[in-house]
């Protein structure tokens, strides 16, 4: 008889981070795809998803999981299976721009990762670049684990398929559990083998990077032990609006989701009639500071300007100051509402890579042009 820690000390865990419609749907096929494919090679195994920053309008995070048991581990007949500690043997980023924590110290992609974790990135960029990225903007805890990169974008266009085949590829040539063999195998079983192509010419493209990293060389390891906010504590009643502020204080300084997630209140706290977490006039909302959720960055062109304040206005997040008008990045949410009401149209956006990092756009183009068809 297996003892329940003993059990979840043996299951194996692969955390998708993706956002928007197209990235959902693609992340529903890589995780169910996975999951076979371990049941083929005789593990059990389930997969499920989950919004991860709700409060953030557009271009929601999401996350799926993907959870294995050794043979003889019974995984679907656990009450509760949650990823608690550090526990993900493979991240698998959809979106290299979600690596950048940007403006906060938030949602690090890599909160959660074993040591020796396996990152797999969708990116035309070389693993040496990514690894630059990780270390500045998503690693806070030593790694010795490995980079696998992967130009999913590119070659899911080149085959007409979903690219979350050409992450399956990358992943089983990182890591080993799950073998190309095991891959092919839960695509016959699923009807699925027409895209086997693609899963293999992935597999041989993937560059593979071994990486060795101490926090002691990360800033953002620094910035975690300086943090001082605590939440308060649900007392069991309504909040006052100053308990509210702190919560917005200590939310706004969460360093993860999940520690986010912890300092919100509870619905039971939040008064009738009582919704406090829009900014009060001529300040920002706090709360809701932004994260990586952000996909578009838009951009005021001075030139163009007439300073009529209507961006300030309508702008749900108090980011636009009114005097002079300006963005405030820490917390515009990139929801496009100010480009839309520009009567002069001198707001435009571009994304969150070329604003931030000035990194290679190609690989977003058919995830762009889908979010488009959507209306966003
Ligand atoms: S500045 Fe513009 S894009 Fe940013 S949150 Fe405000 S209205 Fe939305
Ligand atoms: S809405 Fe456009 S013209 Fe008006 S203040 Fe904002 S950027 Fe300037």
């Amino acid at each position: 008889m297996v003892e329940k820690d003993e059990e979840y000390e043996a299951l194996h865990w692969v955390v998708a981070h993706g956002r928007g419609v197209i990235h959902t749907g693609s992340m529903g096929l890589f995780s169910r795809v996975l999951s076979m494919s371990g049941v083929t090679s005789g593990r059990e195994s389930y997969y499920y998803m989950r919004y991860d920053d709700s409060p953030e309008r557009d271009n929601i995070p999401m996350t799926f999981y993907t959870v294995f048991g050794n043979p003889g581990i019974d995984v679907i007949l656990r009450e509760e299976v949650e990823p608690v500690g550090n526990v993900f043997d493979v991240i698998a980023v959809y979106d290299s721009s979600m690596l950048l924590h940007q403006t906060s110290q938030r949602a690090l992609v890599l909160d959660g990762a074993k040591k020796n974790a396996v990152l797999v990135v969708n990116t035309s960029l070389e693993a040496e670049k990514i690894l630059e990225v990780v270390k500045k903007h998503a690693l806070a805890e030593d790694w010795n684990g490995r980079i696998v990169t992967v130009r999913a974008t590119s070659l899911a266009k080149k085959h007409r398929a979903d690219m979350s085949y050409a992450l399956l590829g990358a992943l089983s040539r990182g890591w080993d559990l799950i073998k190309i063999g095991d891959l092919m195998s839960a695509l016959d079983s699923l009807a699925l083998s027409g895209n086997a192509a693609l899963v293999r010419e992935a597999y041989d493209s993937a560059e593979v990077l071994d990486v060795s990293v101490r926090a002691d060389d990360l800033e953002l390891a620094r910035v975690r032990l300086d943090r001082k906010t605590e939440a308060p504590e649900y007392n069991g009643r309504y909040w006052d609006r100053e308990t509210y502020r702190q919560y917005q204080k200590a939310a706004s300084e969460a360093i993860s989701y999940s520690e986010r997630i912890e300092a919100m209140p509870r619905w039971e706290a939040m008064a009738p009639g009582l919704i406090d977490f829009g900014p009060d006039p001529g300040h920002r909302n706090i709360g809701f500071k932004t994260s990586f959720s952000r996909y578009v960055r838009p951009l005021i062109d001075s030139k163009r300007c007439t300073d009529c304040k209507l961006c300030h206005l309508y702008c749900p997040d108090g980011a636009i100051d009114f005097d002079p008008i300006r963005i405030d990045y820490d917390y515009c949410q990139g929801c496009g509402i100010c480009e839309r009401v520009c009567p002069v149209k001198a707001i435009s956006t571009v994304t969150e890579m070329k604003a931030v990092e000035g990194l290679d756009e190609e690989e977003f183009t058919r995830v762009e042009e889908a979010l488009r068809e959507y209306g966003y």
